[in-house]
């Protein structure tokens, strides 16, 4: 006898999803976990606590050591660079790639600055720090602080736009949102100049439009961790990051759903922390000029 329910659940079911079905016993053995528990185990790490701290203009990280980025010029001695004890020559040969013996950076571009313990110190003595924060492991960071959101996730003039757009002035710090590994860097057409970074969580985020980038692939990046700025690179009508958030699949996710704060309050809590910064910056400036 023909089940009626079967029979017309078959005819609106798609194929693949039965396809599917077909393949679920993967989780039914006898000792394996089901699915449901795999699931529960991760979301609960998602909600371990976590402390991260944030890169601003003044104090940055890379490679786990904390220093600044620097735009130095080709020929240029790096006794020059480290001339006083804030920078540690063989570390910042070694960041740098370049040889144990190396006297000059020989060609222009970016270089990171890494801080002795010392100079780190009297940085900390002038209140000048990195942002800390508590946050769960799963909750991201938003990764710029600009002045608004332009674009949310959604349909925009009859296509899909994919991401969010924050404007923020050209040269704009961007942090990593999450933990993660650099799989791309470089121009990625109407995106602009970009940085992809798989994520721990298995999901994939796009850094898009940036006028420049402080991590080459293969990096293991941190949360909080500078990514590069924002600039206006690729088809874009005016300097913001485009942050998009993709699964392995390509399936577009909202970030929004994945941020620690709603946006009015990160930026309400980065701008109050970056006043604070810059005031003792001009405190600090203002004693080092009596000496
Ligand atoms: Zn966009």
């Amino acid at each position: 006898m023909v089940n009626p329910v079967k029979e017309s659940l078959t005819c609106r079911i798609p194929l693949y999803i039965i396809a599917l079905t077909a393949m679920s016993p993967v989780f039914a053995g006898n000792n394996a976990l089901s699915s449901w528990q795999v699931m529960a185990e991760r979301a609960q790490t998602m909600l371990e606590e976590t402390q991260v701290d944030i890169d601003n203009k003044l104090l940055q990280t890379y490679q786990g050591y904390a220093g600044v980025w620097a735009n130095v010029g080709g020929n240029t001695a790096i006794k020059k660079i480290c001339k006083t004890d804030q920078c540690d020559a063989g570390l910042f040969r070694s960041i740098n790639e370049l040889s144990a013996d190396a006297k000059y950076v020989r060609k222009a571009g970016l270089a990171f600055v890494p801080f002795t313990p010392k100079h780190l110190e009297y940085l900390r003595a002038a209140g000048i720090e990195r942002q800390r924060v508590t946050l769960k492991k799963g909750q991201y960071l938003w990764p710029v602080m600009g002045l608004r959101i332009t674009s949310r996730v959604g349909n925009r003039w009859g296509k899909v736009h994919g991401g969010i757009d924050v404007a923020a002035a050209r040269g704009s710090i961007v942090i990593g949102a999450t933990e993660g590994t650099v799989m791309i860097v470089g121009d990625q057409g109407a995106y602009g100049h970009c940085v992809f970074v798989e994520n721990h969580d298995g999901t994939v985020a796009w850094y898009a439009h940036l006028s420049d980038s402080f991590v080459k692939v293969g990096d293991k990046i941190a949360r909080g961790q500078i990514v590069g700025t924002s600039g206006n690179t690729g088809r874009s009508t005016g300097p913001h990051l485009h942050f998009e958030m993709r699964t392995q699949q390509g399936i577009i996710l909202d970030p929004e759903h994945f941020f620690f704060l709603p946006y009015e309050e990160h930026l309400k809590q980065s701008q109050d922390f970056e006043n604070e910064m810059a005031t003792k910056n001009k405190m600090t400036a203002k004693t080092s000029n009596k000496l």
